[in-house]
């Protein structure tokens, strides 16, 4: 058996039942097959080893009273996977399906994603079990600060800084912030994604979303090609979604598909983002809700249809093995070009060998959405210049660090003879960098 077949086995049974942990590791390990061959020495030196294992997990209780006076009980969660570039940092998940093997796939998928940023920053991720739907706003916040009163021990600006991620958007960080700060006194860059009234930075809620785009787009002009004139199916409706799509259409797509849990609407005129942004940001509704305001879109249930609409791109933004093989070979069919990941792993390992067997270009989420952690780190630097970028600053930096990202994956392929699979590219130019620094600071 192989190094990396046996250290897998290993992972596998020592982490029993978690399925979306070990599809996250086998990915990675695999692609670095290749780098491992050529430099013994990480192998040598328990990297790979160490790296599967997160530095620190926390599970806690987290007690609230709902509005009907009764004692509610969730479990939170916050994995500290690897702080060898930089404090922990990633975004905190609440979620109904959030438990410890969703939340560990995503800390590890994070200590690449963020590497590959080029900025110092380490890998974490936290979250809860927690459904925020059909809670009031008194309830959310009663929640949020429950989930910040355990949590806060292990956070600090230099620490751990957390951020948001499904169901964690602007009103649950400024609750856990407020909390976060009476609890510590001391006013820090503990989170990201704040508003912009007490920290926050322009463009990192459009952060991941745009970023997907010029990531696609210089996918795309690699091959001589651009957004202009394409077809554009987007999953989700949340952030990533939505302005993924804004700035899509910006660059001259149409955008023709958006989803939620339930259903996906089609627009063959181009979806107004307008409208779904006041349905889902603004009023907190469902996707289906789209049709009373464009009588031209056309609803459909299940969200796993939303595949089968005809486009030339792809942007799963919604959320893990949400596309799967018999998707993917309905995108084929009908003629995708490109395919790009918001979301943390939406593709399922058999959905992305088919559009690697077709010639799609294929953007990996870890390159792909790292705009988001990108400009969370951006954040991070102003506050600690206690300083703010202007909106066209921030822009600027974010669309150079995922032209870097695109580049980095592209040449680190090359170089490993797997030209054009972005996929191994993405994991060994994060992984190198970790590696290097994780030999360096020794054994720890
Ligand atoms: N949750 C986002 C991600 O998956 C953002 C994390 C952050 O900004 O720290 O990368």
């Amino acid at each position: 058996m192989s190094y990396v077949s046996e250290l897998l086995e290993q992972v596998k049974q020592r982490n029993a039942n978690e399925s979306e942990f070990h599809q996250a590791v086998e990915e990675v390990l695999e692609s670095l097959e290749v780098v491992l061959e050529k430099n013994p020495q990480y192998i040598d030196a328990g990297i790979m080893e160490r790296l599967v294992e997160p530095e620190r997990q926390v599970v806690f209780r987290v007690p609230w009273v709902d509005d009907n006076g009764k004692v509610q009980v969730n479990r939170g969660f916050r994995v500290q996977y690897n702080s060898s570039i930089g404090p922990y940092k990633g975004g905190i998940r609440f979620h109904p399906s959030v438990n410890l093997s969703i939340i560990k796939f995503l800390g590890f998928e994070q200590i690449f994603k963020n590497s590959l940023t080029g900025l110092p920053i380490g890998g974490g991720k936290g979250g809860s079990d927690f459904d925020p739907k059909g809670r009031s706003d008194n309830e959310i916040m009663r929640f949020c600060q429950s989930f910040m009163t355990e949590l806060y021990r292990h956070l600090g600006a230099d620490t751990d800084v957390p951020a948001g991620d499904i169901g964690v958007g602007a009103r649950e960080v400024g609750y856990m912030y407020g909390q976060y700060k009476r609890i510590r006194n001391v006013y820090e860059g503990v989170f990201t994604g704040k508003g912009l009234t007490y920290g926050g930075s322009l463009v990192r809620k459009e952060a991941t979303g745009y970023g997907l785009v010029y990531f696609v787009e210089e996918m795309l002009k690699a091959k001589g090609d651009s957004f202009k004139g394409k077809r554009v199916v987007i999953s989700g409706s949340g952030n990533v979604a939505i302005y993924a799509a804004r700035k899509a259409e910006e660059l001259g797509a149409k955008v023709v598909a958006f989803s939620d849990s339930n259903s996906y609407i089609c627009c063959e005129d181009g979806v107004n983002c307008d409208i779904v942004q006041q349905l889902k940001e603004v009023e907190r509704r469902r996707i289906r809700e789209y049709k009373d305001r464009d009588a031209k879109a056309s609803v459909h249930e299940g969200c796993s249809g939303i595949w089968s609409t005809k486009c030339d791109i792809a942007l799963p933004c919604a959320t893990q093995n949400e596309l799967q093989k018999e998707d993917a070979e309905m995108l084929v069919k009908n003629g995708v070009i490109a395919v790009a990941e918001g979301a943390n792993m939406p593709c399922t390992p058999e959905a992305v060998e088919v559009f690697q067997k077709n010639n799609v270009l294929f953007g990996p989420g870890k390159a792909g959405n790292a705009g988001g952690v990108a400009t969370s780190a951006l954040e991070m630097a102003q506050n600690s210049m206690r300083y703010s970028w202007t909106f066209e600053e921030v822009d600027a930096k974010l669309q150079q660090i995922m032209k870097d990202i695109y580049h980095s994956a592209a040449t680190a392929a090359k170089e490993y003879g797997k030209e054009d699979d972005l996929v191994t590219g993405a994991n060994i130019a994060g992984f190198l960098k970790v590696a290097e620094a994780m030999k360096a600071q020794g054994a720890v």
